[in-house]
This record gives structure tokens, C-alpha cells and sequence, in this order.
């Protein structure tokens, strides 16, 4: 039987319907500004978004790094969460390639960083110090949707003290879905928005960097030496035009899928389980239980990822027949 891959939204397939609009995609060379299918999806996305420009990104993490450099100078410096994206998962390119220190803030258990910390870190213009210029937040962060009312306070306390603000939205459609508030309005309080495609969306390739017109012109130079210049990718925009047309509001199966999983496996003695509010599962074990689990659940036809802590990602390929079968294979195993 085909395994269940419940590892991360990433691993989707796209559809045929998705296949057959990147065949017949209308393309050109984008390093010329000449593809109309790559012109398309960043119009498209930044009208979304609510912005004035978008930059389509073959990656999130040379999204995020496009924004975090288009933003901070050499010796700059971005506060960020000790667990987001942005510091933790993307092989510290912005003090690499950047020259941009990272100054990682602890997250509470919501994702957000308190607005104390954020104050006490901006750090006074001395030459002891890097000069604080950004601040870096994710939403969703581990599924979880970050308080609007949070993100509203942490940006003006942000622009209150003149840094400028960006959010790692790869998953922002799902909280958007989810909470019933527009994107345009949980995104509204950012310069910059880092969105992907390849996540619950479903495309194979692909995310966008939006924000400001003179801020995605600085982003553009700076893919082209990141080697993020590419040439027929509307081929790629095609399918990230579809998935906004069609896998949208879809993400709502998803996240019924999520709760469905967590349901299921309520009343397991040394499981917990923390409910969803999108589209991620984690599911806390205790010792006992984790030894080797990964691998007897990827026996018993269910993948994901973890090691007390397992995650489980739902998306487009897993059906809730899917998640039936996964909460059986994970009762017996767990
Ligand atoms: C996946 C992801 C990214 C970008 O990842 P890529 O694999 O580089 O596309 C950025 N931020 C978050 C929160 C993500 O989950």
C-alpha cells in the first residue's frame, strides 16, 4: 500500500491539472523581464499580498535571505526568534552571504517574542554595537498562528523605534484560511512578506518576495548574484498561478485533516497531543514510547518526522481516508 507522508507539506506532487497549466505556460527569458507567466504571478501575488512589488524566488530560504539583505546593510543587524526560519533553518546565509548578524530572541510557546525583549535588544547607536535594523517574525511559526493583535504591537513598537519589519510567511495562506482574516490584513503591518508555493499550496518550486517597489528592485539585484536569475521559469509561475487559483481555500481540508489526526489519537496513555490550528501536528511521547517509533511507523506505512516530539504535516496528497488509516496505524504503533 502506498505510504501516508505526513513529513511536511513539501513533498506533494503536482496535479495534472497543475502539470498541464506549466505545459502550456507562455514563457520567456525573466532575466530580461520578458516571461510572461513569471510577470503574471508576481503581479498577481503582490495585489494578494496587498504591496506594491513581488520578486518570484526559486526557494523560501532565498526569499527570506533576498528580503533580509535588501533590508540590512553589512554590520546590520536583524532580531529574530531562536526557532524561526530565518535564524535557525536557512545554513545562517544572512551572516554568510550577508555579512548580517543575527541577534536570536526566545520565542514563547505562541511563536511571538515579547515586546520587552524586542525593545531591550534594539541597540543604542555605539559603536560597540551592530546597528539594529530589522525585525524578522514567521506565521504561521509551527503551525500555529501568530495573535494579530501581537503582530500589530511588535510592528509599531518595531517601526516606533525605526527598524523595519518582515515576515516569513511561508505557510501565511494557511493562517489566513484558518483565522477568516484576510491576507492582505494579517501581512499589512510588514515592508516585506516572504511567501511560498511549495508548501501547502502544492506547487513543485517556487516562493515570492513582496513588498515595496524600491525594496524589490535592491531584492532583484541581489537574487542575481544569490544565483536566483532564472531564465524560462514561467514554466514554474504557471504552476504557482494555479495553485493560487485552485489550492487555496482548499487549505481548509487540511487543516480539518490535522484536527482529525488529532482527535484520533486523543486517550493514548504517554501521547500528547497539541491541538492544530492549521495544517501541523506534534505529538509529544514519552521515553518509553519513542524508541525507534520513526522507523516503526514508516514499517507500518506512515511517514513523519520527530524524535519525542513527532510532527505530522497534512497537505494536498492525503485524503481524510488517508488520515483514518494513519490514526489506526498510529493507535496500534503508538
Ligand atoms: C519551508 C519554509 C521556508 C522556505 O523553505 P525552502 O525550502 O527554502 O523553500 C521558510 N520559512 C518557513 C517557516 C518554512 O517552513
Amino acid at each position: 500500500m502506498r505510504p501516508i507522508d505526513l513529513r511536511s507539506d513539501t513533498v506533494t506532487q503536482p496535479t495534472a491539472a497543475m502539470r498541464a497549466a506549466m505545459a502550456a505556460a507562455e514563457v520567456g527569458d525573466d532575466v530580461f523581464g520578458d516571461d510572461p507567466s513569471v510577470n503574471a504571478l508576481q503581479a498577481r501575488i503582490a495585489a494578494m499580498v496587498g504591496k506594491e512589488a513581488a520578486l518570484f524566488t526559486p526557494t523560501g530560504t532565498q526569499s527570506n535571505l533576498c528580503g533580509l539583505m535588501a533590508h540590512c546593510q553589512r554590520g546590520d543587524e536583524y532580531l529574530v526568534g531562536q526557532m524561526a526560519h530565518t535564524y535557525r533553518w536557512e545554513g545562517g546565509g544572512a551572516a554568510v552571504l550577508g555579512s548580517i548578524q543575527p541577534q536570536p530572541l526566545v520565542q514563547q510557546a505562541d511563536g511571538s517574542i515579547l515586546l520587552a525583549d524586542i525593545e531591550a535588544n534594539i541597540k543604542p547607536d555605539d559603536a560597540h554595537f551592530a546597528k539594529t535594523r530589522l525585525l524578522a517574525l514567521e506565521n504561521t511559526w509551527g503551525g500555529q498562528i501568530l495573535p494579530q493583535a501581537y503582530v500589530e504591537a511588535a510592528t509599531a513598537l518595531a517601526r516606533r523605534k525605526g527598524l523595519a519589519t518582515h515576515l516569513d510567511g511561508a505557510r501565511v495562506f494557511n493562517a489566513a484560511v484558518a483565522s477568516g482574516l484576510p491576507l492582505a490584513d494579517i501581512v499589512r503591518p510588514f515592508d516585506s512578506i516572504s511567501v511560498c508555493f511549495s508548501k501547502g499550496l502544492g506547487a513543485p518550486v517556487g516562493s515570492a518576495l513582496v513588498g515595496p517597489k524600491e525594496l524589490i528592485a535592491r531584492a532583484h539585484r541581489i537574487r542575481k548574484m544569490l544565483g536566483g536569475g532564472m531564465r524560462q521559469a514561467g514554466v514554474l509561475a504557471a504552476a504557482a498561478l494555479h495553485a493560487l487559483d485552485h489550492h487555496v481555500e482548499r487549505l481548509a481540508d487540511d487543516h480539518a485533516n490535522a484536527r482529525a489526526l488529532a482527535e484520533g489519537l486523543q486517550g493514548l496513555p504517554g501521547v500528547t497531543v497539541q491541538p492544530p490550528q492549521t495544517n501541523i501536528v506534534f505529538v509529544d511521547l514519552v521515553p518509553e514510547k519513542a524508541a525507534g517509533v520513526v522507523d516503526r511507523l514508516r514499517a507500518a506505512g506512515v511517514l513523519c518526522t520527530g524524535l519525542y516530539r513527532l510532527r505530522f504535516v497534512t497537505h494536498l496528497d492525503v485524503s481524510s481516508a488517508d488520515i483514518a488509516r494513519a490514526v489506526a496505524v498510529l493507535r496500534a504503533t503508538l
